[in-house]
């Protein structure tokens, strides 16, 4: 039963996004589903995570690209801040922080990518 099999690998991929409660790399996310999907399925479920808006990309400052649940289901907007921690690394999502941006008419805007750098409260 392939349909089964790829409706697994979602919920279990979706909730250890839920649990992490930062962005996780595709790497970590490997770690963390090991055993119960390979590395091309967590691709391809990630893929088809973030053309549901179950899923949002975040880039870090090193260039990587993590991978962060969206929380807010309704009315929720992927521009929101991102927090990168320098000392433990993590990436989390501040959602409620949404900054404005304001450019001349002749410009376009289709994504931001706001990243605050800084010292997390666990770190702290
Ligand atoms: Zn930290
Ligand atoms: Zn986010």
């Amino acid at each position: 039963m392939k349909q089964s099999r790829n409706t697994t690998a979602k919920a279990t991929i979706l909730t250890a996004l839920e649990n992490a409660h930062t962005a996780l790399s595709h790497a970590e996310l490997l770690a963390l589903v090991n055993g119960v999907c390979d590395r091309v399925t967590v691709y391809r479920v990630l893929d088809r995570l973030v053309k549901e808006d179950k899923v949002h990309k975040v880039i870090t400052l090193d260039g990587t690209i993590r991978y962060a649940a969206c929380y807010h289901k309704e009315q929720h907007s992927h521009n929101h801040v991102h927090f990168n921690c320098e000392k433990c690394n993590t990436t989390t999502c501040m959602e409620t922080v949404n900054p404005e941006v304001q450019l001349s008419s002749d410009y376009t805007i289709t994504s931001y990518n706001f990243t605050v750098t800084g010292i997390c409260p666990k770190c702290n």
